[in-house]
């Protein structure tokens, strides 16, 4: 099997990093950071992040596994001292892939007719760089309402344990298809009125995002960022593609949700 290992790049990330490597290639599995079918993360969730869009265009033969080095992670959630065990299970057994959703963002511009197109597993945010958002929002085609405010936070189920939690969303299992809209300091007076509430739409309900002001636009695509000011607009929907999960003991969601935000 072909393999790669990303580290975060802290000095015991990288220490495991070549622990993990060593331990891999005794066992017979060839390093390859081009077409990987394995990708094994080594720091938290962010690395992971990272590692998903450095092979996002792989994502239909390629799996991902994580290992944290700080905290408990979501997608990071082998421990240090299980490596040893983690390396038996990825060159010894068949293992179970589990799939999650994925939220698709299509950017349209003002000056240019092509679009862009992104995936991400954690949400899509869109702000301005100075004063408030000011934006229509439409749903399934239809108009939903004039957001102004802060930002809008556009949230995978994966990703409703981050940004999206702090914005007071709900937490989504993955297992649900569907995406989050969650607001950032919406302007709610007898002027301006927006829902209030998060919303979460189901696979094919497609959200579109149609800023009314001109001004610099930033728009933020998990850990990366955008800043443009002739975006004509947004459009969310859950992905037909999927981040695969290689699984090799039961962790249940839940569980993960207590620890992280609970505790033991
Ligand atoms: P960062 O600001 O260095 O770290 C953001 C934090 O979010 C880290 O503690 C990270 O965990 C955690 N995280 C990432 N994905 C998560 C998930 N699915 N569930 C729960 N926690 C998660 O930024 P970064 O490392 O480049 O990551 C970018 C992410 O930061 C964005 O996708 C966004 O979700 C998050 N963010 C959160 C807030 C907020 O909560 N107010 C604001 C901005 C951005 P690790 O420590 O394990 O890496």
């Amino acid at each position: 099997m072909r393999y790669t290992v990303t580290s975060r790049g802290d000095d015991t990330s990288n220490a495991l990093r070549k622990k993990v490597d060593k331990y891999l290639k005794e066992f017979g599995l060839t390093e390859d950071s081009e077409t990987p079918e394995i990708v094994i993360t080594i720091g938290g969730d962010g690395t992971f992040l990272h590692a998903f869009h450095q092979y996002s265009n792989l994502l239909s033969e390629t799996c991902f596994v994580g290992i944290h080095t700080g905290h408990l992670g979501f997608y990071a959630d082998w421990k240090p001292e299980e490596v040893e065990k983690l390396v038996i299970h990825i060159a010894k057994t068949p293992f179970q892939v589990v799939e999650y959703p994925l939220l698709e963002v299509v950017v349209r511009h003002y000056d240019r007719p092509q679009s862009d197109r992104y995936l991400v597993l954690n949400e899509c945010t869109i702000k301005t760089l100075e004063g408030s958002l000011v934006c229509d929002v439409e749903i399934k085609g239809e108009p939903f309402e004039t957001f102004r405010g802060d930002g809008l936070c556009i949230s995978t189920p994966s990703g409703s344990t981050a940004y999206n939690k702090a914005l007071g969303g709900a937490i989504l299992h993955p297992s649900l298809a569907s995406m989050q809209i969650a607001e950032m300091a919406s302007i709610n007076n007898r002027v301006y009125r927006t829902v209030g509430s998060p919303l979460i739409l189901p696979q094919h309900h497609t959200c579109l995002l149609k800023p009314l002001n001109e001004v610099d636009m930033q728009i933020t695509l998990d850990h990366k960022s955008i800043v443009d000011q002739c975006i004509k607009s947004i459009q969310c929907r859950v992905a037909e593609e999927k981040v695969r999960f290689a699984r090799f003991r039961p962790l249940p969601f839940w569980k993960r949700v207590k620890e992280s935000f609970i505790g033991e």
